[in-house]
């Protein structure tokens, strides 16, 4: 905050119940004077929910289930927080007047209220991946035409957007992705066959929700933020490269034209991104580990094996490909995940099920959000009978 600027920003938690949520609340709390909180909502964690209500005491609490609506009533009575349950609630809290709302909800059931929050407030920090995945033409048109700040948190696209000189794009040669290979990195793919999801969600570097530690580890992620990036930065889709680097030290790179690369580097901590959207364009403390170099003494990197890892093959070719396929990887992705989560199928199913319903794409071009959900529900339907006849098969 400037010395000029003493307003608090009001601020809006989409999934503040999740990973991202929670931290994000975090620097919230460590900071009172700088933030007022609009709206809090989450999906089914309904006690999480009442907690950082009665903490935080926002404006409104919403739960998107709406079975969860009673108990929210009954934990927040007596309390001046408005309380509300079920998708178009969602919709509505997102939407309200807010500086800034974090968009944390994980998978496409974020789009709507994402959508809603870049339609009327002035800076929305997206890391809901999954908006850009399923939606990004028409997500990145509707930010352009709001005039809406598109703040990225995810920590690759924090560090890109830290280190691009938006007013040089055209001296950019190559954005440089790292990944960090995820708990199975090492690991053949007969290995792999037999992973639990315990094993899966083991994470060597970062402390993340299921869903997306999953996607760490068959690196759909990365190919999720190959989408992401194209989406966030103005390069080309071949000028945006993946490099696989364990210790995830460095958060990404961009290569200028003169030679010169620059990185973001930092302890891979998602408060210093969250951090830096919510202050942004000014900067705050967070009681992170700070960098210590001569400690880790050395920083290893290698080219991603696209033949262990086909999501990232498959991620790039959706985004080459555009219109419906984005959509569809993404929604057979979140089926396969879940069940994979649920003990259902293996983990190399995860990524069987995806190039299936990918091959029965239907060459669509969704332009609007109730043609995305239309489009995502059907690949969601597809993906499902794909998994419901290998399983009837074994
Ligand atoms: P999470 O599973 O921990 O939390 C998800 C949040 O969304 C929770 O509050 C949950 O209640 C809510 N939610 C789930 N389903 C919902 C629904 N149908 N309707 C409304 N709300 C719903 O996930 P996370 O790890 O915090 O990730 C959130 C997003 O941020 C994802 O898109 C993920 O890819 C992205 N992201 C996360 C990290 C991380 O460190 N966790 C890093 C980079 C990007
Ligand atoms: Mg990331």
């Amino acid at each position: 905050m400037t010395k000029e600027d003493t307003t608090p920003k009001r601020v809006t938690v989409l999934g503040s119940t999740g990973s991202v949520g929670i931290n994000t609340l975090d620097l919230i709390r460590q900071n009172p004077s700088r933030f007022r909180v609009v709206a809090l909502t989450a999906g089914s964690n309904v006690d999480a929910l009442i907690a950082q209500a009665l903490d935080l005491k926002p404006e409104i609490a919403v739960i998107a289930d709406p079975d969860c609506y009673g108990r929210l009533v009954e934990g927040l009575h007596g309390s001046d927080v408005v309380v509300a349950a079920g998708p178009e609630a969602l919709v509505e809290a997102a939407g309200l007047s807010a500086d800034l709302v974090m968009a944390a909800i994980v998978g496409a059931a974020g789009l709507a209220p994402t959508l809603a929050a870049v339609k009327n407030c002035q800076t929305v920090a997206l890391a809901n991946k999954e908006c850009l995945v399923c939606a990004g033409p028409m997500f990145m048109d509707t930010v352009k035409q709001c005039g809406t700040t598109l703040l990225p948190v995810d920590s690759e696209h924090s560090a890109i957007f830290q280190v691009f000189d938006a007013t040089l794009s055209n001296t950019v040669e190559r954005i440089i992705l790292t990944a960090s290979g995820g708990p199975f990195r090492e690991w053949t793919r007969d290995r792999m066959a037999t992973a639990t999801p315990a094993e899966a969600m083991a994470h060597p570097n970062w402390s993340m929700g299921a869903k997306i530690s999953v996607d760490s580890a068959t690196m759909m992620n990365k190919g999720f933020e190959l989408i992401e990036a194209r989406h966030l930065f103005p390069v080309a889709e071949d000028k945006i490269e993946i490099l696989v680097h364990p210790q995830s030290v460095v958060h990404s790179l961009v290569e200028y034209i003169d030679g010169s690369t620059l990185a973001q580097l930092g302890t891979p901590d998602m408060r210093t991104p969250i951090a830096y959207a919510l202050a942004w364009p000014d900067r705050m403390a967070v009681p992170s580990d700070k960098l210590n170099l001569a400690e880790i003494s050395s920083l290893t990197f290698e080219p991603p094996d696209f033949n262990r890892f086909p999501a990232l093959r498959l991620a790039r070719e959706a985004l080459q490909v555009g219109g419906a396929a984005p959509t569809i990887l993404n929604a057979s992705n979140e089926v396969a995940v879940a069940r994979f989560l649920a003990g259902e199928i293996g983990f190399l199913d995860i990524l069987g099920t995806v190039e299936d319903t990918l091959a029965q794409c239907r060459n669509d071009h969704p332009t609007t959000l109730d043609e995305v959900m239309a489009l995502d529900a059907e690949a969601r339907r597809l993906a499902q009978t794909w998994i419901a006849v290998g399983s009837a098969a074994e």
